[in-house]
């Protein structure tokens, strides 16, 4: 008989482990109360097609969203240079 916690041969009819000293009765006990493992309630790939499922609307709003309100075209600034003022800003009137 070998023990289930370290593994040693133990003489049968023993009580304890010789080698770490654990009670068999207690350790078979402790086992046996320990849950056993559930498998989770939802399989992996639903909690991964709901994610894609919520993305993909999301993107799908934004692209009819921008599609319906198409917004004012934004003048190209170049990085790195101040904006020139128009040129009829500090004339006098
Ligand atoms: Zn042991």
């Amino acid at each position: 008989m070998k023990c289930p916690n370290c593994g040693v041969a133990a003489l049968s009819g023993a009580k304890e482990c010789a080698g770490c000293g654990v009670i068999f009765e207690k350790f078979k006990k402790k086992l046996d109360s320990l849950p056993t493992p559930t498998p989770p309630r939802f399989p992996l790939w639903f909690g991964r097609t709901i994610a894609a499922a919520i993305v993909l609307a999301w993107m799908l709003g934004l692209a009819v969203y921008y599609r319906s309100h198409p917004g004012r075209p934004q003048p190209r600034r170049v990085s790195g240079t101040i904006p020139l003022p128009p040129p009829d800003a500090h004339e006098n009137p």
